[in-house]
């Protein structure tokens, strides 16, 4: 079985470790250089954001993927020598008197239901595990067993794991169009600058630039870049300890006491860079969430395109009126958290293997919700 996978972010990548790994033959091509976008840019946190808000589907594939990661940290510690720096440091909210108490509370209910382990922390018990924390806080909710992965070491760590299994990833090669033949299967694809490829199965996982291919193609994918800007801060290891998320900012402190402050969800196409005014309402929120940040130093920042979808979920599966096209993209928030189970699902699914899971919810042609398709939604 031969696969071309289109994109080298962490879902196409790890997704050709994994068909490597079941005996097919696959290239991968990536238009610039492996996991530079998405999959580079973002704070790694191993949590969906505000997961209260999606359905029950959804946190059952999150929990899929989150089971994998310790097996999968093993597997690229013992293959490549990479340590991917997952580690567990826990999740803090600090609630504030104006912020939604609902929030809070279907935060509560979802924990019990979905069996994460949460703590309700007072002032003094917060601030004494997080004394850089607004004192003004009035409590704090605390999910000890949340971690992290460092993504850039993520991303070295597959790709050398790739290079090992002799998995092809052609760089600066950009999918310009689909191959079909005359049913309307798909056969392979043929680069910007000529090239062709021919397969027996095509992945589409070119992050927030699905959408063009796959209109290309005569089907819809409403997949949109939702840029975020981060700013990382560097501190001394300890200066949190735990990854604080508040909607105005979430601050991800990594092992070397480096800090992450992120992130704005922007609709603003692919326009690069970062600007004033975003950078201006990060900083506004670090002073305001954690004052003791307030002599950090800046050390850098950057952005990222979120591959967003109108409902927050991924599109996973085969496309049914195209034979031989598969996609796996639209992750948005939560893509670093979900790249071993889709990897898993969609290396099976082509490989001909049922997937153990049910995926009718992310299915490529799913009835997405008129509501849904207004904006896409600060999930
Ligand atoms: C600021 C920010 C913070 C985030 N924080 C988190 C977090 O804490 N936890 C979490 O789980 N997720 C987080 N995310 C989301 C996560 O990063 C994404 O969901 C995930 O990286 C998507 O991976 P991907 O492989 O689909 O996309 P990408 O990493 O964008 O990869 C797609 C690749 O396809 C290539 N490509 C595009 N078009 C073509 C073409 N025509 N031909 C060949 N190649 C092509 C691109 O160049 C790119 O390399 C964050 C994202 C951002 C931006």
């Amino acid at each position: 079985m031969k696969v071309i996978v289109i994109g080298a972010g962490i879902v196409g990548l790890l997704t050709a470790c994994r068909l490597k790994q079941q005996g097919a033959d696959v290239v991968v091509l990536e238009k610039g250089w492996m996991g530079q976008e998405s999959s580079w840019a973002g704070a790694g946190i191993l949590f969906p954001i505000h997961p209260w808000l999606y359905p029950d589907d959804y946190s059952a594939l999150v929990h899929a993927s989150l089971s994998l990661y310790p097996a999968l940290q093993r597997e690229l510690t013992s293959e490549t020598g990479w340590d991917i720096q997952r580690i567990q440091n826990g999740l803090l909210i600090p609630c504030f008197e104006d912020d939604n108490t609902h929030h809070q509370q279907a935060a509560l209910a979802w924990s019990e239901k979905f069996k994460w382990q949460v703590e309700q922390l007072n002032p003094s018990q917060a601030l004494a595990i997080e004394p850089n924390l607004s004192s003004k806080l009035n409590q704090a909710l605390r999910w000890p067993d949340v971690c992290q992965v460092r993504n850039p070491k993520l991303l070295k760590a597959v790709f050398a794991y790739l290079n090992k299994l002799g998995v092809e990833v052609v760089e600066n090669s950009e999918v310009g169009s689909l191959c079909e033949d005359n049913t309307g299967s798909v056969t392979g694809v043929v680069t910007v600058h000529g090239k062709r490829f021919d397969s027996d199965a095509v992945l589409l996982a070119a992050g927030s630039w699905s959408h063009e291919l796959a209109e290309q193609s005569g089907f819809s994918l409403p997949v949109r870049p939702v840029k975020g800007q981060i700013i990382l801060l560097k501190t001394e290891p300890g200066t949190l300890k735990h990854i604080i998320k508040h909607d105005d900012a979430y601050f991800v402190p990594r092992q070397d006491g480096r800090i992450l402050v992120g992130a704005s969800m922007e609709d603003v196409g692919f326009e690069r860079g970062n600007t004033v005014s975003i950078l201006h309402q990060l900083l506004g929120a670090t002073l305001k969430l954690v004052p003791g940040l307030e002599h950090a130093e800046i050390e850098q920042q950057w952005m990222g395109f979120r591959p967003g979808s109108p409902d927050g979920m991924p599109f996973l599966g085969p496309v049914a009126a195209k034979a031989g096209l598969w996609v796996a993209t639209g992750h948005y928030r939560n893509g670093v958290a979900l790249a071993p189970i889709t990897a898993n699902v969609m290396a099976d699914w082509i490989m001909g293997h049922k997937p153990s899971l049910d995926m009718a919810a992310f299915s490529p042609e799913r009835k997405l919700i008129e509501s849904s398709l207004v904006g896409y939604p600060n999930l």
